[in-house]
């Protein structure tokens, strides 16, 4: 058995409302083993409608219909299935029954509009609705059951579970189980990536990997299916081991295990406190570790020194430091790390200064260029040691300091991991103060 998607509704192909019925349909396919062919989104045009019905009819035993049937002149849903049908349309009376009982619990009066979402296409049954006033339509057309839903997703997911789940499960003719994963990374671009995964990204093969971006972090997503669930279990585990060797040491999680988590445990691990010196990033490393639960175990906190001066006063940047070297400079950032060691008494401490554009970029210093200082009290002779790393990052304001923010977190990490910063592609260079 295989599976179309269609969702309907002008505001859908305008862009005002985002797709997640489909979205949820695939899913909760997907664990049932029914694999989805395709989705179509369609506005509230009845031909396109009927068109859509048809050929997905054509092609597979299930189809999942959302939106469309409520109560106004651009609800059309149920006429474009007629026709689809070739079939009229006629009063239910169950369905009408249920409507009116919907009006008389909530003491409204039912307005005449209504009674058209009692209007069934011929030969087709009413599905109940318990959460709004629009039944669902379950028809058959070729060799397809047809599913139409309410576009309210709290009514679409209500109707879903408790009526269309049950009877697809009967009809199932395999028990095939789809399992999926996500292992992410950062510090690869996504072409990168996929050349370090190679022939496991070749199509067609189970299970089946492929990449997706978010935000700078790349993620590896695995597709394992099987008839037997310890089988498709077994093939993803392996299959993701497999991904994470070839990935390491920039894979930090899966799923939606995030950098700052992965972080903010080996720290845990290691026994170890940090503090944060930030000026272009503007506190967002202190958000993303912050958004961690437990965080405070391990992160004693930090500062925003946007200008040269708090950069003095707060941190005890030596103000020839800056004239000579510039404020983005690889020995501020290392005077910034030291400083907030200093006054934090945590064992280590991540410091930041850049240029997030649009202004303020030269030509040996151009915006995206960004140097992060790390400092650490060193165990054997108790001085603070430092040390530095500049990136260069591509993209606007926005992108410049989310992906800074999140080498720092990653730097950090191979740092405890004793790993070098250069496998992150972005590190253009490193210095070591002595
Ligand atoms: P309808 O059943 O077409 O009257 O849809 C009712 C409301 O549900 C719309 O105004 C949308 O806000 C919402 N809606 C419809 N289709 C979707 C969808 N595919 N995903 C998310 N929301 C939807
Ligand atoms: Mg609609």
């Amino acid at each position: 058995m295989q599976a179309v998607i269609l969702s309907i509704g002008d505001e859908l192909i305008l862009g005002q409302t985002v797709d997640t019925n489909s979205a949820y349909l695939a899913a909760k396919l997907a664990e049932s083993g029914i694999p989805t062919l395709y989705h179509h989104t369609l506005p509230d045009d009845p031909k396109l409608i009927t068109d859509a019905i048809t050929q997905a009819s054509q092609r597979a035993q299930c189809i999942l219909i959302s939106g469309g049937l409520g109560p106004t002149k651009d609800d059309l849903t149920r006429h474009a299935l007629a026709d689809a049908m070739a079939v009229d349309l006629q009063e239910d009376p169950a369905s009408l029954d249920m409507i009116e009982a919907f009006f008389a619990e909530r003491k409204i009066p039912m307005s005449d509009a209504n009674r058209v979402q009692a209007m069934l296409p011929v030969g087709s049954t009413m599905i109940p609705n318990h959460h709004g006033t629009a039944p669902g339509i379950h028809a058959t057309l070729n060799n397809a059951d047809i599913f139409v839903m309410p576009g309210v997703p709290q009514e679409m997911r209500a109707m879903y579970d408790t009526a269309i789940l049950p009877a697809l499960r009967q009809h199932a003719t395999t028990t095939k189980t789809i399992l999926t994963t996500k292992i992410n990374t950062f510090g690869m671009g996504e072409s990168a990536v996929g050349k370090i995964l190679g022939d496991l990204m070749t199509r067609n093969q189970n299970p089946t990997v492929g990449t997706t971006v978010n935000n700078a972090i790349v993620s590896i997503r695995i597709r394992s299916e099987s008839n037997n669930p310890d089988d498709a279990r077994d093939r993803l585990e392996q299959t993701a081991q497999q991904v994470e060797q070839r990935l390491a040491p920039i894979t930090f999680g899966r799923d939606d295990q995030t950098l700052a988590a992965t972080l903010v445990t080996a720290l845990q691990n290691a026994n170890l406190t940090l503090a944060t010196a930030e000026s272009c990033t503007g506190g967002l490393i202190s958000k993303l570790i912050t958004d961690v639960p437990g965080s405070s175990n391990v992160y004693a906190g930090g500062w925003i020194t946007y200008t040269n001066d708090l950069k003095q006063s707060q941190l005890d940047v030596p103000a020839e430091l800056i004239q000579q070297h510039g404020v983005v400079s690889a020995p501020v950032v290392c005077a910034m790390a030291r400083g907030a060691l200093k006054h934090t008494q945590a064992d280590l401490a991540i410091s930041i200064s850049g240029i997030a554009g649009p202004t303020g970029g030269t030509p040996h210093k151009p915006v995206g260029t960004v140097w992060l200082g790390l400092a650490h009290n060193d165990a054997l002779n108790n001085t603070p040691q430092s040390k530095a790393i500049q990136i260069r990052l591509p993209g606007g304001r926005h992108a410049v300091r989310t992906r800074a923010a999140l080498s720092a977190l990653q730097w950090l990490r191979l740092h405890l991991a004793n790993q070098p910063p250069s496998h992150m592609t972005w590190v253009v260079s490193t210095h070591s103060e002595p």
